[in-house]
């Protein structure tokens, strides 16, 4: 894409303040537009600190809490990149979110609230589940478009998906041979549902096609282009 890139691979000892001074100086560098800490950190390490550091402007994560307030009041710069590619997914194969029951299953900062959000955004009638939600499978059978991002391999089953749905996995797991696999039971749910995305090549290219996206934005913001 034309795009130079950065790789700092810093020991697993690394102290905070090593890690927080390279931030620093990333922020400072003008030829650097997008800054983004591969997760999770070492335990030793405050990860909310690390991302509270970087420059909301270079925040291409969208995980900062200036980025994150803004997704909320639906005013914002960046979209965090697995929410935004499964959005840029429902909108080219014109899937329309309004007024549909979207039930999005996990509740995590990077993925289930911001996809929540987008969808309700989108005038969708959003249910959010987690680990203590009851009823579970009843819940997600009443989805029009169901989001799985639970983090456990074919975790939704066929009696989970009603006839018709959309199905969007967004699990990136490994199944008991230690193959890549989603959280959907793709084989046993496909035939139910009007779409469904396969993991791998489903959501993942499309979160790093938003994070490239996300870095051009950011090049001309910074640039006084946008
Ligand atoms: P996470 O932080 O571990 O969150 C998992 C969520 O699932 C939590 O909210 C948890 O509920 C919920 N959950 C766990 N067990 C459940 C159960 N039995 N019933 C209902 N809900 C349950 O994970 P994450 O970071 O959001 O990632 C989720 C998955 O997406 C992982 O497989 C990850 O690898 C994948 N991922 C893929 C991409 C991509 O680009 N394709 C990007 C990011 C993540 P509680 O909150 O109650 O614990």
């Amino acid at each position: 894409m034309g795009f130079k890139s950065e790789e700092y691979a810093l020991p697993a000892e690394t102290t905070q303040e090593e890690l927080l001074a390279l931030v620093e100086k990333l922020n400072d560098k003008a030829d650097i537009n997008g800054i983004l800490v591969q997760l999770p950190l070492p335990k030793h390490l405050d990860d909310k600190a690390v991302i509270e550091a970087i420059n909301p402007q270079k925040d291409v994560d969208a995980f900062h809490a200036v980025n994150v307030g803004k997704i909320m009041l639906g005013e914002y710069d960046f979209l965090p990149c697995t929410p935004a590619g499964v959005m840029e997914m429902l909108h080219s194969y014109d899937i329309q979110v309004s007024g549909k029951n979207c039930v999005v299953i996990g509740r995590s900062n990077i993925v289930g609230k911001p996809m929540a959000m987008l969808l309700l955004h989108e005038n969708g009638t959003v249910t959010i589940c987690h680990s203590r939600t009851q009823n579970l499978a009843e819940v997600c059978a009443r989805a029009d478009i169901l989001v799985a991002a639970v983090g456990k391999p074919k975790f939704v089953t066929a009696d989970m998906v009603k006839e018709g749905a959309v199905v969007i996995d967004v699990g990136m797991d490994r199944d008991e041979n230690g193959k890549l696999c989603g959280d959907v039971d793709f084989e046993n749910v496909k035939d139910k549902c009007s779409y469904i995305t396969p993991v791998p090549g489903g959501v993942g290219p499309m979160t790093i096609a938003t994070l490239m996206k996300n870095t051009l934005k950011a090049c001309k913001l910074q640039n006084g282009l946008d």
